[in-house]
């Protein structure tokens, strides 16, 4: 059976699906989902991410973690940890970066959270000389410091949209057409929706908002860490302060494609509301920066130094696709606006470098 013909047999008994289901299924089915049978980062695959457009990008992560370490007094054991490291070259690029800082490495203890075996058999390969462990959840997190990257990882959680409705909502979701069989978007009944009362203000009737509720309850447990034994988060991701409107993607060999025609074989990716985050550190206890652009944030780390001195290295083609990197990761026509950097870290104490004000 198809992963198609599964969701439609799923509906025919239960009725339609909630979109968080479907997103669900569609990425990490065991057997179909599109993280557990693709290989969906890189020139080859779907898409592609920040580090592997440029090994800046991880080495530049690893400097602002370790002033975080250094700036909280070294914790002599600490667990850095990345959620979604997809090729394991973010971390490999961190690592490398890091290496020369005295004490980092010995008192560390490396932690990865991901879904998918085979992304989890890439990681194992980039990072085998650094022995990883793979955690089920981040509620399994050790209870020490925790110092924490997450790339592109909350745009690939589920999403439910809703339909504003007067005081109530209409959830969208998927349902199977009587006549052709295929999946469509429907609305249900309008309901009170406790998770939205903080958007009556700024919505219409009509409007459509998302909600990522297992976003808050993954930050509330990182939070909770950085609380309760220091440490700091870096969560990159596109997305805004808050979203409104429909930000479902589905990308398929770098092109949109319709997110309903063929289930686990593109990416599915929706916009990341950074309040939803920083409203689940707070409750956690924990300090958050402000939401500064990813061009911002690379260029207070030195990004334009860096890649001067990789320049100086190199000269033709090699030349022109690191010029081309720098731009790609910085320029607000390209990620430099629209993928936002929000910090986690110990009221305490100061905010990540890069996210200072
Ligand atoms: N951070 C990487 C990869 C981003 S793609 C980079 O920047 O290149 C998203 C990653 O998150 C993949 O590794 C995917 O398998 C993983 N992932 C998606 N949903 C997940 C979930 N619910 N739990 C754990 N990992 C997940």
């Amino acid at each position: 059976m198809s992963l198609m013909q599964s969701l439609k047999h799923r509906i025919s008994l239960d009725g339609p699906l909630s979109l968080a289901d479907y997103i669900s299924e569609c990425l990490l089915h065991p057997k179909y989902g599109y993280y557990t049978t693709s290989t969906p980062i890189g020139a080859a695959g779907d898409f592609i991410t920040a580090p592997e457009i440029s090994q800046m990008f991880g080495e530049l992560i690893g400097l602002a973690l370790v002033q975080s370490w250094l700036d909280q007094g070294s914790p002599s054991a600490f667990v850095l940890a990345e959620l979604g490291p997809g090729r394991g070259t973010l971390m490999a690029d961190l690592l490398r970066a890091t290496r020369a800082v005295p004490g980092f490495h010995d008192a560390m203890e490396l932690a990865l959270v991901e879904a998918s075996p085979s992304m989890r058999e890439q990681q194992a390969r980039a990072l085998q000389d650094y022995r990883p462990h793979w955690l089920p959840s981040v509620e399994d997190l050790p209870q020490k410091p925790l110092f924490l990257i997450a790339n592109e990882f909350f745009d690939a959680l589920p999403i439910r949209q809703f339909q504003r409705a007067g005081d109530g909502w209409c959830e969208r979701r998927i349902g199977m057409d009587p006549d052709s069989g295929a999946l469509t978007l429907g609305l249900a009944a309008a309901a009170p929706q406790p998770a939205l009362a903080h958007r009556e203000g700024d919505t219409r009737d009509g409007d459509l908002v998302e909600l990522c509720e297992v976003a808050s309850v993954i930050t509330e447990a990182i939070a909770q860490r950085i609380a309760d034994y220091r440490g700091a988060a870096l969560l990159i991701d596109y997305g805004d302060w808050r979203s409104l409107g429909d930000t479902l993607q589905a990308l398929r060999a770098h092109r949109p494609t319709d997110p309903l025609t063929a289930p686990g074989e593109a990416d599915l990716t929706a916009h990341v509301d950074f309040e939803t985050l920083a409203n689940a550190a707070r409750a956690s206890g924990c300090a958050h920066s402000r939401l500064t652009t990813q061009g911002v944030f690379l260029e207070r780390l030195g990004i334009t130094d860096r890649a001067r001195a990789l320049a100086a290295h190199l000269d033709g083609e090699a030349l022109n696709q690191h010029i081309a990197a720098h731009r790609r990761l910085t320029h607000p026509d390209e990620m430099g606006t629209l993928f936002k950097v929000l910090g986690l870290f110990p009221a305490r104490c100061s905010p990540p470098a890069g996210l200072e004000k």
